[in-house]
């Protein structure tokens, strides 16, 4: 038929957050852009609570970031812990440090299939296309080259559709990622299963921190406990594989068992009922979630999100590292369209910036995991940065939440462009302070490099989101590397 001869600049497999927000970037910069979706919309996804650059980074440079304050959801300001020796639960909040206050200090708490169709709503709203119940089958290749994907439609009838580019955003239950080349490696650390359901009436923290997450470590393993509505709270355990065996057989009286050996979240869960019909009816089950790929692009299509890896749900780093991936990936598709650099200066620029994200957070989890073990020394070494007014914990908030632009409605946009500058100043000479202790000892969470370069991008992403050219031009990440235009949405030559 005529449609099998359709062209597009973009495909876009896939239309969670990933596939939405680099759809809406690169419609955003003209070019004509499809996304093949194999369910229709609103549709469930597990993945509920989202850090502050997510909303206040990408999702500002998208526009959406007002539909999503509009929503309703639940704001979170921080987490709630059992975790660690210590018996009593901890919180952080992401307005922890004195640079993170106001606006920027918290994100949502989201049923997914509202979240997920406000992002492809306003992809659309952006000028991209979208097809429902279509059902990617494969890539079409010309030699090296990937140059578009055959699909199946509702009816069953397959369709061929090229593009200059194919986006693998089709989460982590797909095999298109297969097409890269490369393998998917599994974590050996991170080797958990998850069995998760929703209840009515359970508890909530004390305000403040009634929007927060509350993780919950037990002899098995941790529980998240989400507050997505008033009335409607996300239950999960996640065990070893080790305990495996806890969660088979019945689901329902698998969670029972798990809920009674964790006092806290029994606690919470003793006046409440768990959901049993719609889309919170029944019990899930996921494992084998943490992996990465060994290749993220070849030409003509590059993985993002899901498709492309996963570290441990712990701290909510899954939609972050979908819609980052998704801006690295909008960069380098945008630049290579429009010739301001080469295919491969600008995919190796998105690939080492992707890794390195997802390696900090590697990183980071495996530390956090530690900690259960040995909390004393954990926070031992805290108590070694406080001498400089920082701690681990409010250095690793900083990384996730960016910097502050909380003064920005007040006063005119000069002066905030200013106090913005001399912040972001701030923040990389106190991320230099908190690595090293007082003998100049680097402190375990942030023994790499990696960490604390990654930290700066935190902050640059939503300054940039906020500031465009205000901010000044930026520099190369890595040697050689390219640079982030003004407006964020391309890359460009380094400095000669
Ligand atoms: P998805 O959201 O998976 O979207 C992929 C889309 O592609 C889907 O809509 C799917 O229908 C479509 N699709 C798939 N195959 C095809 C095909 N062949 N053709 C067309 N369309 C296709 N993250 C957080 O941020 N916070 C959390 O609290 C959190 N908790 C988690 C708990 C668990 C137990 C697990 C396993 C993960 C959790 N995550 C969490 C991670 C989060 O779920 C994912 O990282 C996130 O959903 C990834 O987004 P994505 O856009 O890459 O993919």
């Amino acid at each position: 038929s005529n449609e099998d001869r359709e062209q597009y600049d973009v495909v876009v497999v896939g239309g969670g957050p990933g596939g939405s927000t680099l759809a809406a970037l690169v419609a955003m910069r003209g070019h004509r852009v499809l996304i093949l979706e194999k369910e229709t919309f609103p549709r469930y996804q597990i993945g509920e609570s989202l850090l502050p650059s997510t909303i206040h980074g990408v999702c500002r440079m998208t526009g959406v970031a007002d539909k999503l304050a509009a929503a309703g959801f639940t704001p979170k300001k921080g987490g709630t812990f059992r975790w660690g020796a210590n018996a009593e639960p901890w919180t952080f909040s992401f307005s922890v440090s004195p640079k993170i206050a106001g606006a920027t200090s918290h994100a949502y708490q989201v049923e997914r299939s509202k979240f997920d169709n406000i992002l492809l709503e306003h992809a659309v709203e952006k000028g991209a296309e979208v097809r429902f119940r279509v059902s990617v089958t494969d890539v079409i290749e010309d030699a090296e080259r990937v140059t578009g994907v055959r699909y199946t439609d509702a009816d069953g009838t397959e369709h061929e559709v090229r593009a200059a580019y194919v986006v693998d955003a089709s989460g982590n239950g797909s095999r298109l990622h297969k097409r890269v080349g490369g393998t998917r490696e599994y974590s050996q650390f991170f080797r958990s299963l998850a069995l998760f359901g929703y209840f009515e009436g359970g508890k909530r923290l004390p305000a403040p921190n009634s929007g927060n997450i509350l993780s919950a470590a037990f002899e098995s393993g941790w529980f998240w406990y989400i507050p997505l509505t008033p009335d409607l709270t996300s239950v999960g355990a996640v065990v070893r594989r080790e305990n495996a065996d806890k969660i088979q057989g019945d689901p329902e009286r698998a969670l029972l068992a798990l809920i009674d050996e964790c006092p806290l979240i029994k606690e919470y869960l003793s006046d409440a009922t768990r959901v049993t019909d719609g889309q919170y009816g029944q019990l899930r089950v996921r494992k084998d979630y943490s992996y990465h790929q060994t290749k993220f692009w070849r030409p003509g299509l590059v993985l993002i999100g899901d498709a492309a890896c996963f570290v441990d749900p712990v701290f909510s780093s899954g939609v972050h590292l979908a819609t980052y991936s998704a801006l690295l990936a909008a960069r380098s598709i945008s630049s290579s369209l429009a010739g301001i650099v080469s295919e491969e200066a600008a995919f190796t620029e998105f690939e080492a910036r992707y890794r390195r994200e997802y390696g900090v957070f590697y990183e980071f989890l495996m530390s956090f995991y530690d900690m259960h073990v040995d909390e004393d020394s954990y926070f031992w070494s805290a108590k070694k940065v406080t001498r400089n007014q920082h701690t681990e914990l409010e250095s690793f908030v900083e990384l996730v939440a960016g910097v502050s632009s909380s003064e920005f409605d007040l006063d005119g946009a000069e002066s905030a462009a200013l106090r913005m500058k001399s912040k972001s100043a701030e923040f990389v000479s106190a991320i230099d302070e908190m690595s090293a202790d007082a003998e100049g000892n680097m402190t375990p969470l942030f023994r790499s490099s990696a960490v604390r370069q990654a930290m700066q991008e935190g902050a640059q992403v939503q300054s940039r989101a906020f500031l465009g050219e205000d901010l000044g031009p930026d520099v190369p990440m890595f040697p050689g590397g390219l640079i982030t235009s003004d407006d964020g949405m391309l890359w460009q030559p380094g400095p000669a």
